[in-house]
């Protein structure tokens, strides 16, 4: 039995529904290099055949660890029998080569002499879970820590930011090598990736292309290749980005892609922030602490009035991206505007030239500003006419309506309306001719959106989306770490991150 210490720090959570399928998904992570594997015997219809299965897996792949779990459907579970089924169930997993044996904490107190049996023969691990919220995380440690074990797993629900730095504070007050903090749905994700960052052991992923046994967990490609789980080390950095939704944000792709190529020990997550949590969301920024954090929609304006100082250009646009911490003082710019007027600078000069933006939402309002600041000759157009006529009043812009866009040509044309993205992707906001011999849409998801196509189809020159995405993030990168950025290690990231699965 392995000291907790030399334990791989990634577990493959394996619930399948049946042994057949229970060995080929463990063979598939065995051959793939995995080491950790944690069989979820309660998934099973025969549970027991499962059990004494663990022995042929390990003949066959005798350098993998197993943790055998059989939780009962009291606490969770999927197992329907009694606490002494359970532990018969587990003892024939031990006697098959399991290495450790997850008891949740109902059965280790009910049968704790017993529990007890098992320790020396296998690692025990002693696990909590809370599926409704995160209850004060000393009351739970007290309790686990009322029965002997190696391992002790604290799993509760995080239902705002701040429960992801309750759960991974509670690493502080236990033994450390003997813990697995954990939060589970896209709220708690971020404890997924500094569980072990924080003193926990191992952290739990999904095995390749299932779903997993828990909300939130993520595949251990994705924690290994994006997060660098592995190679943190206590004093890494730790970044993120504020959304809601969050699922689909490439940030984390790019960002972690430019730290691992400049080798900087620092990790950048998703953070699930509804409006109602963005000042609770402040609470874990200044306690984990966050170094700084990428800003998108829905918060770009409201997190102006948490800030302590906010560059004259994003406050003038009233819109901020970035912020970072500096002198214990919550900083905020704007690296959009960068996005829209660096790609643009190397191909034709701003001041003159003249441009059309189309839309007048935030993203349209940042492109206006800067490229108004830059010297372009302006033009707004959108569907609302009231709309445009206001943002063009504050830019010095000339307002468009649609119809009043025949016969005009224009430099340039900016795309910041959401037309074009996915899922909506067979929309444009122009019919037929793009009245502009270069077009820039901001929609990069997909990246090759029915306007690009149609304006290289009129021989137009091209600025796709992830060129802003890049450049607004290279901005950030370089702000927050004082380093030029790795922009075409960014590029590439954004693009892998961006191709259809
Ligand atoms: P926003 O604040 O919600 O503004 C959306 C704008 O699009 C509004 O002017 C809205 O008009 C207009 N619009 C929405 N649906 C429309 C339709 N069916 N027809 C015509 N106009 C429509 O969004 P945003 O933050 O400005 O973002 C706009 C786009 O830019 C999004 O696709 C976003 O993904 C993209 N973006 C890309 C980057 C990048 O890095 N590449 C950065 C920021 C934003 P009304 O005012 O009339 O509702």
């Amino acid at each position: 039995m392995p000291p907790t210490r030399t334990l791989p720090r990634i577990c493959i959570a394996m619930g399948l529904p049946d042994v057949p399928n229970l060995l080929a998904h463990a063979r598939r992570e065995a051959e793939a290099g995995e080491t950790f594997l944690e069989f979820r015997l309660d998934f099973l219809d025969a549970p027991a055949v499962g059990a004494a299965a663990i022995a042929d897996f390990l003949r066959d792949f005798p350098d993998t660890f197993i943790l055998a779990t059989c939780r009962r459907h009291q606490n969770h579970g999927r197992f329907n029998g009694s606490i002494e089924e359970q532990l018969a169930i587990l003892e024939q997993a031990i006697g098959a080569g399991a290495q450790a044996i997850d008891v949740e904490i109902e059965t280790a107190e009910a049968a704790a002499d017993r529990v007890a049996q098992f320790r020396g023969r296998a690692l025990v691990v002693v696990s909590y879970h809370n599926f409704e919220a995160t209850p004060p995380m000393d009351t739970v440690a007290a309790r686990v820590l009322g029965v002997r074990a190696d391992v002790y797993k604290l799993v509760t629900t995080a239902r705002k930011p701040s429960d992801n730095v309750r759960v991974l504070a509670a690493a502080r007050g236990l033994p450390r090598q003997k813990l697995v903090v954990l939060a589970m749905g896209d709220l708690g994700f971020p404890t997924r990736v500094l569980s072990p960052v924080f003193g926990g052991c191992f952290t739990y992923a999904a095995p390749m292309a299932t779903e997993g046994t828990a909300s939130g967990q993520a595949s251990a490609r994705v924690l290994r290749s994006v997060y660098h789980v592995e190679k943190l080390t206590r004093t890494a950095k730790i970044y993120g980005v504020i959304a809601d939704p969050i699922r689909h944000s490439i940030s984390p792709a790019v960002l972690n892609r430019a730290f691992q190529s400049r080798r900087i020990d620092a990790v950048y997550l998703p953070f699930l922030v509804t409006p109602a949590y963005l000042r609770d969301f402040f609470s874990l920024a200044s306690k984990l602490p966050l170094a700084g954090f990428s800003v998108t929609i829905p918060h770009k304006q409201k997190i102006i009035r948490y800030l302590d100082a906010v560059d004259p250009l994003a406050k003038r646009i009233g819109a901020v991206n970035t912020v970072w911490r500096k002198a214990g003082k919550w900083r905020g710019a704007n690296t959009d505007v960068a996005g829209v007027t660096l790609p643009l600078a190397r191909i034709l000069r701003l001041p003159n030239s003249s441009v059309l933006v189309v839309g007048n939402g935030g993203a349209a309002r940042g492109a206006a500003f800067a490229l108004s600041d830059a010297g372009a000759k302006l033009a707004i157009t959108g569907r609302n006419p009231d709309r445009v006529r206001a943002l063009a009043k504050i830019c010095s812009a000339e307002p468009l309506l649609r119809d009043q866009l025949n016969g005009r040509k224009f430099d340039v044309v900016v795309h910041a309306t959401p037309l074009g993205m996915f899922p909506k992707v067979d929309e444009c906001f122009f019919d037929g001719a793009i009245p502009g011999e270069v077009v820039f849409d901001m929609v990069y998801n997909p990246m090759e959106t029915v306007l690009v196509k149609h304006a290289r189809e009129q021989g137009k020159a091209v600025i796709p989306g992830v060129e802003m995405f890049v450049e607004q993030a290279v901005r950030q990168f370089e702000l927050w770490t004082g380093e030029t950025a790795p922009r075409q290690a960014m590029l590439k990231a954004a693009m892998e991150a961006l191709e259809p699965k």
